[in-house]
């Protein structure tokens, strides 16, 4: 098989990595994973086992049944599946949020995870976004990127988000703390925490709009 081309996109939550990244897939003709939606099917499925998350044990205990699947749909869109259930319209809640961070403490999960990921990018060329996608799935390819920008940005950006889903009981400040916490999760756990790769091009995108973030990726594309 030729070698696929593979682009890594690391960082925080809200950053802009997933609009940066379906845009991007989109102008290069190539697909999108978004990878944390496999860490939010793995919270789903062990809240329905009734395992909490953060449990070692209770998570160890149902792994092996943890069936998550990625298919793409004709117009190129992502869903993800828990055996044959398409759970993709369930996963982008707090409660997953929080708990996708949480089985993403694990070892065994990660490891199961990014097993299934890097064979993705074995098959299709591909942009795969997530937490530890440019330092343990993709470390080998030239194409990586850590998106970020402040955390009072990233929180507007997520509490529009949220408004334009026509969800509005939370206030800036709320959703500023679940975003902080959720940094100190991902940052500090002690296996593949979300840290920038010694090569990747660092993109900060507080002042940013979202077309100017796909235009310096894909200069920085075509110097690599
Ligand atoms: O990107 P998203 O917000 O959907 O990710 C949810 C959570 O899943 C993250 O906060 C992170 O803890 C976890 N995750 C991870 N590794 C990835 C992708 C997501 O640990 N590659």
């Amino acid at each position: 098989m030729n070698q696929k081309m593979n682009i890594a996109i690391d960082g925080p939550a809200g950053a802009g990595k997933s609009t940066a990244a379906k845009a991007l897939a989109k102008r290069l003709g190539i697909r999108y994973l978004d990878t944390g939606a496999m860490y939010r099917a793995m919270a789903l499925y062990a809240i329905r086992c009734g395992v909490r998350p953060e449990d070692p044990e209770g998570m160890a205990s149902i792994l092996d049944g943890a069936d998550v699947r990625v298919k793409y749909m004709e117009d190129g869109s992502q869903h993800v599946f828990l055996g044959d259930e398409d759970v993709t319209g369930l996963l982008r809640t707090p409660e997953l949020s929080m708990g996708a961070s949480n089985v993403g403490l694990h070892p065994p999960v990660r490891q199961k995870l990014a097993e299934m990921q890097r064979r993705v990018g074995m098959q299709y060329d591909i942009i795969m976004d997530g937490r530890d996608i440019t330092t343990n799935v993709l470390p080998n390819t030239p194409y990586k990127f850590y998106i970020t920008a402040s955390v009072e940005e990233r929180a507007r950006r997520r509490l529009h988000e949220m408004e334009q889903r026509g969800e509005t009981g939370k206030i800036l400040e709320e959703v500023k703390d679940e975003i902080a916490k959720r940094d100190a999760n991902d940052m500090g756990r002690a296996y593949m925490p979300l840290r920038i790769a010694e090569d990747a091009t660092v993109v900060d995108t507080t002042d940013m709009t979202a077309e100017e973030v796909v235009d310096y990726l894909v200069r920085k594309i075509e110097e690599l």
